[in-house]
Parts: C-alpha cells; sequence; structure tokens
C-alpha cells in the first residue's frame, strides 16, 4: 500500500468509546441515522461550496445517499456522492473523537446511563456510533476537487489506533463500510435496514436510496434485484405542512439537526408570509448542553436560503440569551451567497431574528400560563435547564425585558423551598400595604442569602425577599431596575428606607435612641479609619449585633467578591 501509516487515537478517545458502545447499545440503531445525517452533511457542504465552484460537482450533480449489505461478507456500506475529505481532513475530524471540552464532558458524566447517553449524544460521537455494531470500519473518501488518485483509506476497529493510507477512488464523496461484530446478522436485511431509515431518517432531503428487494420461490427468501428504490420522502420537513408531519417525524428530524439522542422539550413551525417570506422550526431540547456556558460552544440555528443549506451556527439568528435554541430558519429573500459578514448588516435577518424571539417567549409563556398541568411541568423543567441563561437577556434584550421578567422565577423568604418557583408577579400581588420596592438578597450560596443579617427586619415585618444566588443574579439585578413600576431594591444597599412601611413615631423613637450611640460610633470610625466609609447606628437587625452595607450607588458586596475571584 502506499503511504500507509498506523496512528493512534489520544488518551480518552478509547474511553469515550467504550462507555459510548456500553450506553448507547440499547439504542443501537442509531448507527444508520448518524452515518445517513453526516453523509447528508456532506452533501449540503458540497451543495455550498458548489455555489461558488461549479466544477466540484464533477459530472455528478446528482446528490444521494447509497446504503446497501451483503449477507456473505457480513458488511452493512453507506456511501455518499458529497464533500468527501482530504488525508488531513480525515486525521482531523475522524482521528480525532475527543474535541474541545473533553474533559468537561468526562465530568459531567453521571454513571445514570440514561443520563449519560444523552451527553455522549451530545458531544457529537456520531461516526464512531458505527462501532456499537461494527468491530470493524473502514472509510473510503475522496474530497470533491481533488484528484482520483487523492482518495485516502481510514481503517480502524475501534481500540485505540487506525491505518491510514492512500488509494485510488473514481467517485468523489465517501463510503463507510461496516464489519459487523459477531451478533449483529439480523441488520442484514433489506426490511430491517429500510425500516430503520424510515424511521430515523426520513426528513433527510436527499433520497436515500436502497436495491429492490423481491421474493423468490426457488430460494424462499428475499432476493436483492439491479433496481433502486427511495427510501426516505426526500423533501425538507420543514417545507411540508404541519399536518402533514407526525410528531416522531418532528423529533427525529430535531435529533439530526441538534445532535441530541432525546426528544425535545417543545418546537414551533411557522411560515411566515407578507413583506418577507421565510419558515421556521425551532426546538427547545429537554436538557441543557453540559457546555451552556462555553464561551466557544456553537450555536443552534442553521440557515437555509430557499431549501438550501447555507450555513451552521449563524449565530446572528437568535440572541445569545436563546443560544439553547436548536433548528432552521429558511429565507425566501436572501441571496444564495450570502455570508456571515453580509448576516451582520442585514435588516432582513433583524426581522427574521425579532420574529423568532416573539415565538420562542410566546411558547414560553403559554407553558407558563397554561392550566394544563402537563404544560406547567413544561415550563418547570424549562426553568430548571434553561433559566439561568434567559436571566441574561434582561440585560441583552431590551425590547422584550418586561416579556422576560414576567418569566423569571425566584427562590424568597415566603418558603422554605429551594426550587425557584416565585415569580415576580406573584411577589407583587403579595407586597404589603404601603410597600413600594421588590427587595431582594444577593449572595454566594442560596444558604448565605438565607442567613443574611440584612433580612432579621425584614422577617421581623413580615416583607418578603427575594434571594438571588446564581452567578448571573448580580447581572440581572444592575439591568433591572423595575418591574411593573415598582423599583428592585437590594436590602443590602444604602440606609434601608422602608417607606410608609415604618410609622413617623417609630422614626422619631430611632432617631433619639441613635443620639445615645455618638460616641461608640465616632470611636468605631476612629479605630477603623480607612477601611469604612461610615458606622452608622442601625434599627434592621434584631438579632445580630452588626453588619455590613455598601452604599446606594457601589457596587454590591457579593459582585465586588466575584469580581475579585475572577482577579479584576
Ligand atoms: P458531527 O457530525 O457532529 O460533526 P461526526 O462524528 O458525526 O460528528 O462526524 C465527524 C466529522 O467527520 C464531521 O463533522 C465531518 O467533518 C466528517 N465526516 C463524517 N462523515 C462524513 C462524510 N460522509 N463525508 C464527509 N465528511 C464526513
Ligand atoms: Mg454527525
Amino acid at each position: 500500500a502506499i503511504n500507509k501509516e498506523h496512528m493512534s487515537f489520544q488518551a480518552e478517545a478509547k474511553q469515550l468509546l467504550k462507555l459510548m458502545i456500553h450506553s448507547l447499545y440499547s439504542n443501537k440503531e442509531i448507527f444508520l441515522r448518524e452515518l445517513i445525517s453526516n453523509a447528508s452533511d456532506a452533501a449540503d457542504k458540497l451543495r455550498f461550496e458548489g455555489l461558488t465552484d461549479a466544477a466540484l460537482y464533477e459530472s455528478d450533480s446528482d446528490l444521494k445517499i447509497l446504503v446497501s449489505y451483503d449477507k456473505e461478507a457480513r458488511t452493512i456500506t453507506i456511501s455518499d456522492n458529497g464533500i468527501g475529505m482530504s488525508r488531513q481532513e480525515v486525521i482531523d475530524n475522524i482521528g480525532t473523537i475527543a474535541k474541545s471540552g473533553t474533559r468537561e464532558f468526562f465530568n459531567s458524566l453521571t454513571g445514570d446511563q440514561a443520563k449519560d447517553a444523552h451527553l455522549i449524544g451530545q458531544f457529537g460521537v456520531g461516526f464512531y456510533s458505527a462501532f456499537i455494531v461494527a468491530d470493524k470500519v473502514t472509510l473510503i473518501t475522496r474530497r470533491a476537487g481533488l484528484t482520483p488518485e487523492h482518495g485516502v483509506q481510514w481503517e480502524s476497529t475501534g481500540e485505540g489506533d487506525y491505518t491510514l493510507e492512500t488509494v485510488e477512488k473514481k467517485d468523489r464523496g465517501t463510503q463507510i463500510i461496516l464489519h459487523l461484530r459477531e451478533d449483529e446478522d439480523e441488520l442484514l436485511s433489506g426490511f430491517r435496514l429500510k425500516s430503520i431509515i424510515r424511521r430515523y431518517s426520513d426528513h433527510i432531503t436527499l433520497p436515500i436510496v436502497m436495491k429492490k428487494e423481491e421474493w423468490s420461490q426457488e430460494s424462499n427468501e428475499y432476493k436483492i434485484t439491479e433496481e433502486d428504490e427511495t427510501i426516505n420522502q426526500a423533501s425538507a420537513l420543514w417545507a411540508r405542512s404541519k399536518s402533514e408531519i407526525t410528531k416522531e417525524q418532528y423529533e427525529e428530524f430535531y435529533k439530526h439537526a441538534a445532535h441530541d439522542f432525546e426528544p425535545p422539550l417543545a418546537y414551533i413551525h411557522a411560515k411566515v408570509e407578507g413583506k418577507q417570506e421565510y419558515t421556521q422550526l425551532l426546538y427547545i431540547p429537554s436538557r441543557a448542553p453540559f457546555d451552556l456556558f462555553d464561551r466557544e460552544r456553537r450555536h443552534g440555528i442553521k440557515l437555509y436560503v430557499k431549501r438550501v443549506f447555507i450555513m451552521d451556527d449563524a449565530e446572528k439568528l437568535l440572541p445569545n440569551y436563546l443560544r439553547f435554541v436548536r433548528g432552521i430558519i429558511d429565507s425566501n429573500d436572501l441571496p444564495l451567497n450570502v455570508s456571515r459578514e453580509i448576516l451582520q448588516e442585514s435588516k432582513d435577518i433583524d426581522n427574521i431574528r425579532a420574529g423568532s424571539v416573539k415565538k420562542i417567549l410566546g411558547l414560553i409563556e403559554d407553558f407558563a400560563s397554561s392550566d394544563k398541568e402537563e404544560d406547567r411541568d413544561k415550563f418547570t423543567t424549562f426553568w430548571k435547564e434553561f433559566g439561568q441563561v434567559l436571566k441574561e437577556g434582561v440585560g441583552e434584550d431590551y425590547a422584550n425585558r418586561e416579556r422576560i421578567a414576567k418569566l423569571l422565577r425566584f427562590v424568597s423568604t415566603h418558603s422554605d423551598t429551594d426550587e425557584q418557583t416565585v415569580s415576580l408577579d406573584d411577589y407583587v400581588a403579595r407586597m404589603k400595604e404601603g410597600q413600594e420596592k421588590i427587595y431582594y438578597v444577593t449572595a454566594d450560596s442560596l444558604k448565605a442569602a438565607r442567613n443574611s443579617p440584612h433580612l432579621e427586619i425584614f422577617r421581623k415585618k413580615g416583607i418578603e425577599v427575594l434571594l438571588l444566588s446564581e452567578r448571573v443574579d448580580e447581572w440581572l439585578v444592575a439591568n433591572l431596575s423595575e418591574y411593573g413600576g415598582k423599583s428592585l431594591q437590594s436590602v443590602a444597599k444604602g440606609s434601608l428606607d422602608l417607606g410608609k412601611l415604618e410609622d413617623e413615631a417609630e422614626k422619631k423613637e430611632q432617631e433619639k435612641e441613635a443620639d445615645g450611640y455618638k460616641e461608640l460610633t465616632t470611636k468605631m470610625k476612629e479605630v477603623l479609619g480607612e477601611r469604612i466609609k461610615d458606622v452608622r447606628v442601625t434599627f434592621r437587625l434584631t438579632e445580630s449585633p452588626a453588619c455590613l452595607v455598601v452604599d446606594a450607588y457601589d457596587m454590591s458586596g457579593n459582585l465586588e467578591r466575584m469580581l475579585k475571584s475572577a482577579g479584576q
């Protein structure tokens, strides 16, 4: 062989593969979905590059995916005439199982099979799912635009290393041959393979082609014929009308588009017509990805123009605080050669984005206010998984601030639960007569918030206080100065004026009492010197002897701690 190389996977890869095979085995058919999904992505990439370089099509522009099996050889083969890969691309894309974030990934594993399978799915072991059913995988590929002698053959038993050699490949694209494991013969059946394809890959827009089979009287079994048969509907799912799409089809499309293994929590499918025409099919996942807070992570919206795939990860299509949303947007108005730079400037995109945000918030609002328990459970799940991210929206999306604020849920002193269930509307409805502000305390843990000495006077007066302990909360309150005309007030800032909640007589009494401590406070000021701004007598404590407060316009103590720990 020419140029044959033996190479090893990274250390974590072996471990990852083992884990994957073990936790996905009960779902083993998904190997076919993953390989077909990759073939479909490869065709999308060719179409996109073909827009500017038609020569890449060579003389074959009829894009499709072929699936076949060989009972004697005990193999299943999946071929495509998509973009293919160069030698270096094989090394980078196939030889690198463990992508960035592997360590975080391992840390997030729980040992619970269902949960781990979900994480593994998200991590994108797509191609490697072949090893669930195969003990050897051969991949032969040639990149569009390279000549036939630049074919590459990759082969591995999935046990830590692989070989790579240069081969001749006449047709552009990728062929994957699975050498089945001992007990997987049931997969060597046209009927079985076709039903897996219909179930998982019906929404793929390319034809998935297999050979027709005919019953043979002589041998008493189905015989493979020479005639082709397209197994899937091969039309863009989102372009079909809603009534023609089953729930299962929506879910399978989601799994393909989001690289997820679990069904989504909810979805929106809408065609927008009028001045601008576009279709949106957007999903809220049922679980947060482990890298939700990783700045490098990909966004989840794919952009299409008139059914042609344009780009993955079109971050301009949704604001950052909705980065958990997955799906596609298909525009009828944008030019096919639209680039990321053009998107940055596009008014059309601004409108599509505003429309999508509206729809997503609307969906979440419907769950929050539904009288069906099932929907409210969905809201609860949503809030648990994505609440922290939604909070970012208060600062990021000025136009929708009130709507987002209405969806927020907090822990408060109203009950002992640590679940975030109190909405700002709940809080306002429970406000005491004469209470003008929404009070909150921020701390770096819920326990610290609950035990804050600042709460003593509020407890005594029976006033509810929101307990904020997530990192994003400082950002939230910095951007949400009021809700429904009521200002938000930290209980730890400034000299606490409980307004009408304190009667005049009480105030006079306090002033007189404070005068009696003048000597003491002056002395304390002398001793503490530069380290403090002021020493005041307070009536907000009922049990603790003293507490630290910051001035109304200074940084909160918690924020200061956070910035310090971040090295600022
Ligand atoms: P993902 O699809 O999430 O990127 P996979 O493990 O399924 O992860 O595939 C890894 C990469 O290998 C793909 O991103 C792609 O670059 C490459 N690849 C896999 N299958 C093909 C194929 N049939 N044609 C071209 N490239 C492919
Ligand atoms: Mg894939």
